[in-house]
């Protein structure tokens, strides 16, 4: 018997077949409430017991909540979700003043490899499915109110990319159907250079971050592996092409790694691929992971970095390390959890509706 899928896996013309004799309001009723209230189908009293009941049995919730992490200050919340299979996956939910956002996994594990990263430490298992993808923004806007989950981004666990199709029609779904408009929404990649192209031709709004971590191919290819297939030059001309096609400028992601990639001469590599490029760049102090030797540079470090960037004309922001008390790291929350398995702190997450 094949596992029902998530009710946010199905499009309106799916749903309708799967119901077969509803009639349009009913149809209306259920995408409401999934999408605006963010209810599961057994929640949605609106509807008939029977036909609550009937849904139920035709379609199941993908996520369901492992463990959870918060920061001291409360403002940072890393969830680890068990998939009906039995996977796990991570989210990231980020709180400012008056809004909040969401970072989400679009695989279970990567096959990008890159050595710094739990996630990619630990291998690829599979891809992630529309439902399983929609559900976490879901599960984050439930959680976030009364704030208002403004901004999405895909840097959880996976390379986006790899599981091109699914997220593009997810891109869609969250547009259109949960409300956060394109410009809120950004994708992060390793730099798969056919993939960033085929996006900047899909005339979308959506913003794009490129994993650089390394500014000539030597280095780079030593921290993220699949820059032997897709060198710096390619890359670059790839963010080129994506911003001519939508206007929209590229961001650069450095995690900075103590001497390895923090000294002066990385500096002025990177000026001139992110000059080459028009990219921002974003410097995020590495988070140590445990299958790593080394560790994020020094702050007086970053600043003298940010600080020769920003002297060269390149627009650079030293982002704050949210979680540094928790397992910030993408992949690693996972990863701690199987280690300890029963020692994750376990939390209960009902499903609330957005005010
Ligand atoms: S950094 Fe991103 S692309 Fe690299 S292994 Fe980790 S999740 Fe995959």
């Amino acid at each position: 018997m094949t596992a029902a899928r998530s009710p946010w896996d199905l499009d309106r013309s799916e749903l309708e077949a799967l119901l077969g004799d509803q009639p349009s309001y009913r149809i209306d009723q259920i995408w409401t409430g999934l999408h605006q209230q963010g209810l599961p189908p057994s929640e949605l009293t609106v509807l008939p017991k029977s036909l609550r009941a009937r849904l139920a049995e035709l379609t199941e919730p993908s996520l369901r909540p492992a463990a959870a992490q918060e920061t001291a200050d409360g403002l940072t919340v890393k969830r680890l979700w068990e998939l009906t299979d039995g996977a796990r996956i991570e989210s990231v939910l980020m709180h400012y003043p008056n809004r909040s956002t969401v970072c989400v996994s679009s695989q279970v594990g990567c096959a990008m490899a890159c050595g710094f990263c739990a996630t990619g430490q630990a291998g690829f298992d599979r891809h992630l499915s529309l439902g399983e993808i929609l559900e976490q923004v879901v599960a984050a806007r439930n959680e976030a109110a009364p704030r208002r989950l403004s901004n999405v981004v895909f840097m959880g666990m996976g390379e986006p990319f790899a599981n091109y199709a699914t997220v593009l029609t997810a891109i869609g779904r969250i547009t259109d159907d949960l409300g956060i408009g394109a410009r809120k929404i950004t994708v992060s990649t390793i730099g798969l250079v056919p993939q960033i192209r085929r996006f900047a031709e899909e005339g979308l709004q959506v913003g794009l971050a490129v994993s650089l971590h390394g500014a000539n191919n030597d280095l780079r290819t030593s921290l993220v592996p699949v820059n032997k297939r897709h060198p710096i030059e390619a890359v670059v001309d790839a963010c080129r092409m994506f911003r001519e096609r939508t206007g929209r400028r590229v961001s650069f992601e450095w995690a900075m790694i103590d001497g390895v990639n923090d000294r002066d001469s990385d500096a002025r590599e990177l000026i001139s691929v992110a000059t080459t490029a028009r990219a921002h760049v974003n410097l995020i102090p590495l988070n140590p992971t445990p299958g790593w030797p080394t560790v994020g540079s020094p702050p007086d470090r970053i600043d003298s970095f940010a600080n020769l960037l920003r002297q060269a004309g390149v627009n650079a922001t030293i982002r704050t390390n949210r979680g540094t008390d928790i397992d910030a790291a993408c992949g690693q929350l996972r990863a701690n959890a199987e280690r300890a398995s029963t020692k994750a702190v376990r939390v209960e997450m009902a499903p609330r509706s957005p005010s």
